[in-house]
C-alpha cells in the first residue's frame, strides 16, 4: 500500500544493539580497582591490532553476536556486584556504548570504560581507564601496521576524556626500552603520575614475573604505579576469566 503524502510517516522504535563478545564475572585484574570483584562486558571488534593483544578474538578474528543494548544490560543486572567492566576490543567503536552506559550507571553500577582512546563518544562513567598504545604495539602484518600507527595516537580524543572523566594510565611494556616513549609521552600530555600505571606486556604467568621484576623498580624510581595481571597470574591468558 502507498501511504499518502498526508499521513504522518511513523518511525519503527529504534533498537539499538552491541556486537558482544561475552559478559562475566571475575576479579579486576588490573589497575586502581585489580582484586575487585566486577562484571566484565567484552564488546567485540577493534580499530587497533596490536600484536600483542591479549584478546584477538575481539580484533585479529573478532567473534562475536549482535545483542540488543537492553538485554546486555538485563544480562549484567543479573549479577548482584557493583563493579561494571566495559571492555573489548574497542568498546568505544560501538554507538550503543553510549546508552548502555547510561543504563547500568542509572541503575547504581560503578563503572570502569577500558579504552585505547582513539574514539570519544559521551560516556556514563565514573572511570575511563586510557590504554594509549605505543609503537612497541605495533604489528609487522600489512596493511595493519600502517593503519594502526595512523590511528593508534589521537591526543585530541585523551584530552575529551580528560576533560570529562577520571582516568587512569596503563602502558603495556614489553622491553626496558620502551620506557623512553612512555616518558615523553607522560612528560607531553602531562600526566600525573598518581594515573601512571606500567603494565608487563604478558601472556602467561612467567611472562608476568619476569617482567614484573625488573619493572618494579622503574616504576617507583617515576613515581608511578605497576599494574598487576591478577587475571594472567592466576589462569594464563584464557578466556572469561
Ligand atoms: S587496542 Fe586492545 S583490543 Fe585492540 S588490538 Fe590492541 S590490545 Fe587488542
Amino acid at each position: 500500500m502507498t501511504q499518502s503524502s498526508s499521513t504522518p510517516s511513523i518511525s519503527p522504535p529504534r533498537v539499538t544493539t552491541l556486537r558482544m563478545s561475552e559478559i562475566y564475572v571475575a576479579d579486576q585484574g588490573e589497575g586502581q580497582f585489580a582484586g575487585t570483584p566486577s562484571v566484565f562486558v567484552r564488546t567485540t571488534g577493534c580499530n587497533l591490532r596490536c600484536w600483542f593483544c591479549d584478546t584477538p578474538h575481539t580484533s585479529w578474528h573478532a567473534e562475536g553476536e549482535t545483542q540488543t543494548v537492553a538485554d546486555v544490560v538485563a544480562e549484567v543486572l543479573q549479577h548482584d556486584v557493583e563493579h561494571v567492566v566495559i571492555t573489548g576490543g574497542e568498546p568505544l567503536i560501538q554507538p550503543g556504548i553510549v546508552p548502555l552506559t547510561k543504563q547500568l550507571q542509572a541503575a547504581g553500577r560503578f563503572l570502569t570504560i577500558e579504552t585505547a582512546g582513539t574514539l570519544f563518544r559521551p560516556l556514563h562513567a565514573d572511570l575511563v581507564s586510557l590504554s594509549p598504545k605505543m609503537s612497541n604495539s605495533t604489528p609487522d602484518e600489512s596493511p595493519w601496521n600502517l593503519r594502526h600507527d595512523q590511528l593508534r595516537h589521537a591526543p585530541t580524543v585523551i584530552e575529551q576524556f580528560r576533560a570529562n572523566y577520571a582516568c587512569q594510565w596503563k602502558f603495556v611494556i614489553d622491553k626496558p626500552e620502551d620506557l623512553a616513549e612512555v616518558d615523553a609521552y607522560v612528560t607531553s600530555m602531562n600526566v600525573p603520575a598518581e594515573e601512571v600505571w606500567l603494565m608487563p606486556q604478558s601472556r602467561t604467568p612467567e611472562e608476568v614475573h619476569e617482567k614484573t621484576a625488573w619493572l618494579t623498580g622503574e616504576a617507583e624510581s617515576r613515581g608511578w604505579q605497576l599494574s598487576p595481571r591478577l587475571h594472567i597470574e592466576q589462569f594464563g591468558n584464557i578466556r572469561g576469566k
